[in-house]
């Protein structure tokens, strides 16, 4: 029999992947998992150091929640939700709506992040034709912002490598610059420049709009862009006073990685539409959901003659939304949050990780180093002073996280932005093995340590 990294290469195409480099590289292959280790099929192990990308939270073969799974199996694996119930559905969803911020009241459920995205999307959309203000068809989104890969949430997306190639497929979307005070000119006043121009906009002609879409306190997968104190706060209060929604996209932030249940809530925000995915079932299955207001819910439930025999039905399913399996490794991951007292220890782990990160603050290739709860990103450049950022092509943030393979740790970058999402229920001591690694990885790379690396990134 052919071995596994040859099967690999034969026959599968991996996502967000430059496939030719795949195709030259070692393949790591990950064959099981314990706590915050993976375990590979030469039986080497790993902190997983990006929680298997920005889902995973209370580690891998956690007792309840593969309880919860096998419990589930027993009774049935699947049922649909279109024209039936399905219990652990409707227990989720009590819980979800119990923790969401107050003022959120129904779930729909979907099987990824984007479908959630395109969900809250549709209902934003459809909503203002419900209510009789169908010019408002238009949306707001922030350059540098990710929403997931279909066309619709592409079409809200701001990271032109990610998007650029599909732009004769999306819809029209309005931009605006991202907050992150490193990467805009205007610094610290970043936010309020940026809330100047969205009310700018929507002082002249905002009743085109219907909706501001958002990642709430940072933009994750643009290289973990921060945003600054009141951002957020100031948005919701643009949204209000001009008549459109706020759609957040918790999808990376949601369930305890900024150091709160959500990241809304350290704002003391409620959004219109908010979308769950990632840490939902833990990160043991693909659920996700879209939550709502009971003024949205309602202005779907017209009266059946009002337009035709189905009135103003939502339109929109997934075979496999609210799936038992899914929501019930959900219940139980949620449950396990309460139970195991993982929010009180956040604030612990998050300033561990802060004073780790500050070794790192004065290297000359770390341009900016930023942290939002449980989720971080060092900005490697070539140039510190200058802020200039090293060629693409060396691959630098890249070949920073292979060597940090060989400390035993996974870690995945963005471009030059070296990430670190480790699972908000990581203990002390692993997360000492991610952090010493990361900061031995960058010191290393950068003074000619670290063997094979290019020459060229000198
Ligand atoms: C990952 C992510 C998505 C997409 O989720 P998928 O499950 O990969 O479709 C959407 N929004 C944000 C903010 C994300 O980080």
């Amino acid at each position: 029999m052919r071995d596994l990294a040859e099967l690999d290469r034969a026959y599968l195409w991996h996502p967000f992947t430059p496939m030719r480099q795949w195709l030259q590289g070692r393949t790591t292959i990950i064959a099981s998992g314990e706590g915050f280790e993976l375990i590979d099929t030469e039986g080497n192990r790993y902190v997983d150091g990006s929680s298997s990308l920005w889902c995973n939270l209370h580690g891998h073969r956690v007792g309840k929640i593969d309880q919860a799974v096998r419990a589930q199996l027993d009774r049935i694996a699947h049922s649909t939700l279109l024209g039936l119930g399905s219990a652990p559905s409707i227990e989720l969803a009590a819980r979800l709506i119990g923790i969401a911020p107050a003022g959120l009241a129904k779930v729909f459920y979907s099987d990824s992040g984007a479908a959630a995205v395109e969900v809250a999307l549709k209902m934003a959309f459809q909503y203002f034709q419900n209510i009789g203000q169908g010019r408002r068809r238009r949306f707001i989104a922030f350059r540098e912002g990710y929403h997931g890969d279909t066309i619709g949430s592409v079409s809200v997306g701001g990271i032109d490598l990610f998007h650029k190639a599909f732009g004769p497929l999306l819809f029209e979307a309005t931009f605006f610059d991202s907050p992150n005070r490193y990467y805009h000119p205007a610094a610290d006043r970043a936010g309020q420049v940026v809330l100047d121009q969205i009310e700018q906009t929507l002082a002249s002609g905002g009743q085109e709009y219907c909706a501001v879409i958002i990642e709430p306190l940072i933009q994750a997968a643009a290289g973990m862009l921060t945003h600054g104190a009141g951002f957020l706060g100031g948005l919701r209060e643009l949204t209000r006073k001009h008549g459109l929604l706020l759609v957040a996209d918790e999808v990376a932030t949601g369930f305890c990685r900024t150091g709160t249940m959500f990241a809304c809530q350290q704002e003391g925000v409620c959004p219109d539409l908010m979308a769950l995915g990632k840490g939902l079932s833990g990160g043991y299955l693909p659920v996700s959901a879209t939550l709502t207001s009971q003024e949205i819910f309602d202005s779907f439930c017209g009266e059946p003659e009002a337009a035709g025999y189905a009135g103003r039905t939502f339109f929109h399913g997934h075979t496999f939304s609210g799936n038992a399996l899914g929501c019930a490794a959900a219940i139980a991951s949620i449950d396990l949050i309460f139970e195991s007292g993982l929010m009180e220890e956040l604030p612990q782990k998050i300033a561990y990780i802060r004073g780790r990160l500050a070794e790192l603050a004065d290297h000359p290739h770390v341009g900016d180093i930023r942290q939002c709860g449980m989720m971080v990103g060092i900005d490697l450049v070539a140039d510190r002073q200058k802020r200039r950022p090293f060629d693409a092509n060396l691959r630098v943030g890249a070949a920073v996280c292979d060597h940090a393979r060989r400390y035993g740790v996974i870690v995945r970058p963005l471009g030059d932005v070296v990430v670190l999402m480790p699972a908000p229920a990581m203990d002390l001591a692993t997360l000492a093995r991610l952090m010493d690694a990361t900061v031995a990885s960058v010191r290393e790379y950068f003074t000619g340590d670290a063997a094979g690396r290019s020459s060229a990134a000198r």
